[in-house]
């Protein structure tokens, strides 16, 4: 009935390894499906929809994601359809093949900037090949919220946050709290925990 609680760790702005690209996993390990396992936790313990490796601390490219479905909506798009039953769901080596030509514009938050928002474009929908634990691929055209999240992770594995997708008018709006963010979190290691 009681569960022992856990602390974990998500890394901030300013983190060096929010920075890399990270390396592409060579097989899939035991270790690789325990951090799997950890990110889920890291991620619902953050209430967040996706943490990237790099967020947790490791250097690879897996993704954890956990988009909510919201059925009475309908789905956009076959990968939404195949993938969202599917959550929380662990993706290994996850490539966009392809992007669609349509760009819209939504506001992004991220667990690795807390507390700052900003407006993103970016295309619509993508065509999305990832492997999973199980070592199957699987490729889907996504489009809504999960192409969102995609997207957004799949910058974390190269390097890239949201804020330096902003447009140079709306990211100078948040640039001062970005810095103290960056310049905050060199006393904590850039760590930010949480008990769950
Ligand atoms: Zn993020």
């Amino acid at each position: 009935m009681f569960r022992k609680k856990k602390i974990f760790t998500v890394y901030t702005a300013g983190a060096p390894i929010l920075k890399k690209k990270a390396h592409r996993i060579e097989e899939i390990t035991p270790e690789i499906a325990d951090l799997g396992e950890e990110m889920i936790g890291a991620m619902a313990a953050f209430d967040g929809i996706g943490l990237a490796g790099p967020q947790y601390g490791s250097d690879l490219r897996i993704v954890a994601f956990n988009v909510p479905m919201h059925e009475e909506e309908g789905f956009h798009s076959p990968g939404e359809a195949e993938l969202l039953p599917m959550m929380p769901l662990i993706a290994i080596n996850p490539e966009i093949i392809e992007s669609g030509e349509d760009l819209i514009e939504a506001e992004e938050g991220c667990l690795s900037v807390p507390e700052i928002w900003g407006n993103v474009v970016r295309p619509a929908t993508v065509k999305f090949r990832t492997q999973l634990l199980d070592g199957s691929t699987v490729e889907y055209e996504c489009g809504g919220l999960l192409a969102r999240c995609i997207q957004h992770e799949l910058d974390h594995l190269n390097g890239i946050l949201f804020v330096d997708r902003m447009s140079p008018e709306e990211f100078a709006e948040i640039k001062p709290a970005l810095r103290r963010l960056e310049s905050g979190g060199a006393a904590r290691e850039y760590k930010r925990k949480i008990k769950f």
